[in-house]
């Protein structure tokens, strides 16, 4: 069976002492194993980095740029093999794969603007003959630690923009689908990148703890759940390094009684049960203002949801796929049950469907859950899954104040006619990124990505301008060259 290794100073290595099983979600077996790597694995990874720093560093950007102009023809070129790796061991169809590695290789086309972004501020006569200037240099030896729900596009989030600020990168991708992180490294070598320059290590625990207490790494970028975000930005910050830690996610939608039902239908159908609900911007609550609303909602999303089609990643047809694992699987369909047990209705159920052919796959069926309540735990904590919930509330006032309550601030949106309550929506409520009619409102490559609240700890926000700031640190010069034989005696006053 093949293992998925690492790749370190641009070589490939399978040699591992501990493997993990990867599996197909689609048919529940275990297709591959992925090593784990030790803490002396992970450090030849930080020291290729290190060694690979100086030249990088001194490389002029527009040339670390054409890099990745290169790699993104290949991400094209190769764009297949990517999204059924993904899919193969996801479980997204390739629609949704496709969608996933589009939106990475806009981060890629967004780095190869580095050279524009890099310029820094020049002032000119800031004093008699004094000239000032602000330049981004790059950290040293950055990180990342990815989840598994974006195996090609979170990873491309990070390391495209670091590399070509002149930082080396290692990065940590999820042990659970590695293959299509590991092909798209690959193709950055391919495109010319030098070795060294990006290391991939495959591992948990032990592999992370190792690159947050090592102190040539300077700075940390994670993407995963809320408990796990905390504990890296805490151990990354205590061990003096600049974290930025996104964590987990419950986005909430407010359906207005003047919005366009049919339409707001279908913008929820796609953003609860695309990818199984396993995006951190899935919409997962839907807030009825009104019974009238609440009733119309429910009664369309029930006959909407009748033809949605979950199966196996292979078949384009299918709308979604699995869940992850089994015990996801099995935690998700915990959730229902909990909701059900709280006194919840489950309108349409999809704890049991019927996959033919893929009888042992990890499938949740999208499920309606009406009369939600804030106390119920499948209300309080995310469920990461193809589960969407009705909560009734009797104003616009009561949903925000319902959503401000909430621990998460990653995504929301108003479905709504009225442009004065989207815009009061959008200015006062407590959440990071906000949609008007717009479900999923994933900001594009040159802005920035982030949530508020416990969705993300640090300050800058993932990709766009955010990265730019995050993976470079500001030096500010100020030069004098006076004329010749001019000389100033000892000013003791503070200059001015
Ligand atoms: P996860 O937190 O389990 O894992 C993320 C990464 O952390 C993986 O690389 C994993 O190996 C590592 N990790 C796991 N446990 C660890 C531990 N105890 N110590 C050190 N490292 C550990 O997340 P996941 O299940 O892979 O991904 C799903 C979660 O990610 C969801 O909560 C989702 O909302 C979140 N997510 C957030 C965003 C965002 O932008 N805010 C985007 C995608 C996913």
């Amino acid at each position: 069976m093949t293992t998925v290794g690492h790749l370190i100073n641009g070589e490939m290595r399978t040699d591992a002492q501990r493997t993990q099983d990867v599996f197909n979600p689609s048919t529940g077996t275990v297709s591959k194993q992925v090593a784990l790597a030790e803490k002396a694995t992970v450090e030849e990874a930080i020291a290729a980095a290190q060694a690979a720093y100086p030249e990088w560093r001194n490389t002029p950007p527009a040339k670390r740029a054409r890099v990745m102009f290169r790699f993104k023809e290949l991400l094209e070129q190769n764009s297949d093999r990517i999204i059924s790796l993904i899919g193969e061991e996801h479980g997204k169809i390739s629609h949704d794969a496709a969608g996933e590695l589009q939106r990475g290789i806009e981060n890629v086309e967004y780095a190869c603007y580095a050279p524009e972004l890099l310029k820094g501020e020049h002032s000119k006569n800031v004093g008699p003959a004094i000239d000032s200037w602000s330049e981004m240099q790059p950290l040293g030896v950055v990180v990342g630690i990815t989840p598994f729900n974006f195996p090609a596009m979170v990873p491309l989030w990070m390391y495209p923009m670091a590399i070509v600020c002149g930082n080396c990168f290692v990065l940590k991708p999820s042990e659970r689908d590695p293959s299509s992180t590991m092909l798209i490294a690959e193709l950055l070598h391919e495109a010319g990148l030098p070795a060294g320059v990006l290391n991939v290590v495959n591992g948990d625990k032990e592999a992370v703890d190792t690159l947050l207490t090592d102190e040539r790494i300077k700075a940390v970028s994670f993407v995963g759940s809320t408990p796990i975000a905390e504990y890296i930005y805490t151990t990354a910050n205590a061990n003096g390094k600049r974290c930025q830690a996104l964590g987990g996610a419950k986005n909430h939608a407010i359906v207005m009684p003047d919005a366009d039902m049919d339409n707001a239908v279908n913008q929820l159908l796609g953003a609860a049960f695309g990818s199984s609900g396993e995006r951190c911007m899935a919409l997962s609550v839907a807030v009825a203002v009104g019974d009238q609303a609440a009733d119309t909602l429910v009664s369309k999303m029930k006959e909407a949801m009748g033809p949605l089609k979950v199966g196996a990643y292979s078949d384009s047809s299918n709308d979604f796929g699995p869940v992850i694992t089994k015990a996801h699987q099995d935690k998700v369909v915990g959730y229902i049950n909990s909701a059900e047990e709280q006194g919840a209705t489950v309108v349409v159920d999809g704890r049991n469907p019927q996959v033919e052919g893929h009888e042992n796959g990890f499938f949740v069926g999208g499920t309606l859950i009406d009369q939600v309540t804030p106390e119920m735990r499948s209300y309080k904590e995310e469920i990461f899954g193809p589960v969407l919930q009705v909560v009734r509330v009797e104003s616009m006032q009561e949903a925000m104040d319902l959503i401000d309550a909430h621990e998460y601030g990653n995504g929301t949106c108003i479905f709504t006619r009225d442009g004065e309550a989207a815009r009061y929506f959008s200015d006062n409520i407590n959440v990071g990124m906000v949609g008007i009619n717009v479900p999923l409102p994933v900001p594009v490559s040159y802005h920035s990505f982030g949530g508020w609240k416990r969705s993300l700890f640090g300050d800058l926000h993932a990709y766009g301008p955010d990265s730019v700031r995050f993976y470079t640190k500001r030096k500010t010069v100020t030069q004098r060259w006076p004329s010749a034989g001019v000389r100033e005696g000892a000013q003791f006053a503070f200059p001015s």
